[in-house]
């Protein structure tokens, strides 16, 4: 299919709505990110006005984005402005916290931007954030999309020992696509790296995505998540690229929701996931609390 033409599957519902208007106002007060809004989530509208998301019930769902709205990492999918490095928010742990309360979220995602430009990468920051939520909504379960930290495993193991429900860290796309795709400081390995880490040092769930769309091959997506599952990650899930502008990487296909299907199958009943979300709209976080309430907590 020619990625001239949007196939009607990928009709978004706009945000509207009361809830949305209010999760808006309390990241505003706050001077809080989310990465529904910074990279344009096609979800924004179904999730920030209630039902679907993270299970977080009627209030809504939106997925924090800490340490900041510039990147230091330019990946050539992502809308999330480079450069222009920002000085961290020291409340911005609290505040985030005071969010979670007033929205009334009862599993909260969290992630970042690559923050390669200060000395611990902002693993230090955004375990504490971890922390404060933990301390002051015990019962909240917390997941954390994380950066690689370069593979540095002193950084990663900073996020283990904060203690979220679930770690996840993308892959994003196959082993040959992983540049043009993703800034050359990424890489297949080193995520693959960090994920085996969890996995080897923790108990905790772990999770990881990879867009369709990108000219990959049906045998490269397989032994995208045979490596996966090899490395031991237990919750995968897979969303259709969408060209955030012109200057983004155009996209090479669009899958059938049938075809996503399949690869939940594949997924869940050939390799032995424990769960897998997959569809042309599907992003790391769409669900992400429904999900693994039911699958793992049911
Ligand atoms: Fe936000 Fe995730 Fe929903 Fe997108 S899928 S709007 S990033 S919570
Ligand atoms: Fe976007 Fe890449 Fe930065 Fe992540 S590391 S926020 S995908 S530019």
């Amino acid at each position: 299919m020619s990625s001239a033409r949007k196939p009607d599957w990928l009709k978004m519902r706009p945000p509207s709505g009361r809830e949305f208007a209010d999760i808006r106002e309390t990241l505003r007060e706050r001077d809080l990110n989310t990465v529904c809004e910074e990279a344009n989530c096609p979800n924004l509208g179904e999730c920030w006005s209630g039902g679907a998301g993270t299970g977080s019930g009627e209030g809504g769902t939106a997925t924090f984005m800490l340490m900041g709205h510039r990147c230091s990492r330019a990946c050539n999918f992502c809308d999330v402005e480079t450069g222009g490095m920002e000085p961290l928010d020291p409340d911005e742990p609290a505040n985030v916290a005071d969010a979670i309360a007033e929205i009334g979220l009862d599993y909260v995602v969290l992630t970042s931007v690559d923050r390669d430009d200060l000395p611990d990468q902002g693993a230090g920051h955004f375990a504490e954030t971890i922390r404060e939520i933990k301390d002051r909504h015990p019962g909240i379960l917390v997941e954390v999309l994380i950066p690689d930290f370069q593979g540095e495993e002193r950084l990663v193991r900073k996020i283990i020992d904060a203690d979220p429900d679930v770690i996840a860290h993308n892959v994003e796309t196959v082993e040959r696509l992983q540049f043009p795709v993703r800034d050359r400081r990424a890489g297949y390995e080193q995520s693959l790296g960090v994920l085996e880490q969890v996995d080897r040092e923790s108990d905790i769930y772990t999770k990881t995505s990879i867009m369709l769309g990108h000219g990959e091959y049906d045998h490269e997506v397989y032994q995208t998540l045979a490596d996966c599952r090899d490395r031991g990650v237990d919750i995968v899930t897979l969303g259709q690229y969408l060209r955030p502008s012109r200057d983004h990487l155009e996209v090479q296909r669009y899958d059938h929701p049938e075809k996503y299907d399949t690869w939940r199958r594949v997924a869940e009943e050939e390799l032995d996931f424990l769960y897998c979300a997959s569809g042309p709209m599907v992003r790391s976080s769409y669900k992400a609390g429904e999900l693994f309430v039911d699958a793992v907590l049911r």
